[in-house]
């Protein structure tokens, strides 16, 4: 076996473990001569890793019990239309901070909902800046004011979040889920696609606070009702199970190393190597975004021109360093360096950067 550091932006690298213990169980599961993934959803096995996979969610953020745990299909885009669906009157008003790829994918489903106030609009800084969070109110008559804690393509990370009083703050929690300690009280509605920090594709974590759910009307249709999924505990309909039950193993090994705090620690730790070997290169590399809100789980750069950036991917991906490449939108480089990834493959990234700067 010759795994290789993968720096791909989602699907993306997992912890070894996670996958060890999950190939070691794959094909007949606690002994009951089948695998998980082929058993019923209301099997006593299944039922078990389901209830722990949102117990891991509620440990980790210990969550206030007026937050429910959601395990929803359709990844963290479906979200982009059930939020506003939800939670906003059709025809109503909401607010968005409008901070890149993602938050603009957000915006156009919310827009076919009802009216969006950009509380901020960082297209002329061409989204490589982020505001200070106290400068941003949500306006009267506000449903939520929803942001993109972490903009994948883009590089930026909110540090603070906004004060919005009453009017709930919604976050699409995608791309740093469960990297950092949060006050979730905070929040309203987190919502995050599983295949960043969490697990497989194909399944989204929803918190909600539980007040919201009367929100969700009876014009709804079932599945599109949060109150739906969460009277049933997320067993509406069958639940994506084999991606519950990578969430389960992914967030149990997180535990296991010390949660959230460590997710910090090493987090810090990994994108302090790589902005440390751009700030040694004496201007070779560069990163676009401004330095108080730069991502410590997607740092993109560029190099003097696209031929170099070209050629550092390549000779990376010899070097055992895939993903490099930054989204096709804007082009350059982008390590995305999720709580799976270790310390030293940020270190051999790093060592990598200087190298290569050397020698072109
Ligand atoms: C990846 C990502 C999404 C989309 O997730 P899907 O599961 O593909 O729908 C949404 N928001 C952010 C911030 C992301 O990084």
């Amino acid at each position: 076996m010759n795994r290789i550091f993968n720096f791909s932006a989602g699907p993306c690298t997992l912890p070894v473990p996670a996958l060890q213990s999950a190939a070691g169980e794959f094909l007949e599961y606690k002994g009951k001569g089948m695998s998980l993934i082929e058993m019923s959803h209301r099997s006593k096995e299944y039922d078990a890793v389901h209830r722990e996979a949102a117990d891991l969610v509620r440990r980790l953020y210990e969550l206030p019990d007026s937050y429910k745990v959601l395990f929803l299909g359709g990844g963290a885009s479906l979200q982009f239309s059930m939020v506003p669906m939800n939670l906003m009157e059709p025809g109503g008003r909401c607010d968005l901070a409008l901070t890149g790829a993602w938050s603009k994918k957000a915006l156009a489903d919310a827009r076919k909902i009802g009216t969006v106030n950009l509380a901020y609009d960082g297209t002329d800084e061409n989204f490589m800046d982020l505001p200070d969070p106290a400068t941003l109110r949500p306006g009267a008559g506000s449903a939520y004011f929803h942001l993109t804690s972490n903009e994948t393509i883009g590089g930026v990370q909110w540090q603070r979040f906004p004060a919005t009083g009453s009017v709930p703050l919604v976050c699409d929690m995608s791309s740093d889920f469960v990297s950092r300690p949060l006050d979730v009280s905070q929040f309203g509605l987190i919502y995050a696609g599983a295949q960043k920090n969490a697990g497989p594709a194909g399944a989204a974590i929803v918190i909600i606070r539980e007040d919201l759910l009367e929100r969700s009307g009876d014009h709804l249709t079932s599945y599109l009702n949060y109150a739906t999924h969460a009277a049933k505990d997320s067993m509406y309909n069958t639940p994506p199970v084999f991606a519950v039950y990578m969430i389960m193993k992914t967030l149990q090994w997180l535990e296991g190393l010390g949660g959230l705090e460590a997710a910090e620690r090493m987090a810090k730790e990994r994108s302090g190597l790589i902005y440390g070997a751009m700030a040694k290169s004496a201007g070779f590399y560069s990163c676009p975004v401004k330095e108080h809100c730069r991502s410590v789980m997607n740092v993109v750069f560029r190099l003097p021109d696209e031929e170099l950036e070209k050629k550092f991917v390549a000779e990376a991906l010899e070097n055992g360093m895939s993903g490099l490449k930054g989204h096709r939108s804007v082009g350059g480089c982008r390590a995305s360096i999720y709580n799976a990834m270790p310390v030293a493959g940020a270190r051999t990234l790093a060592e990598f950067m200087n190298d290569f700067a050397s020698r072109n």
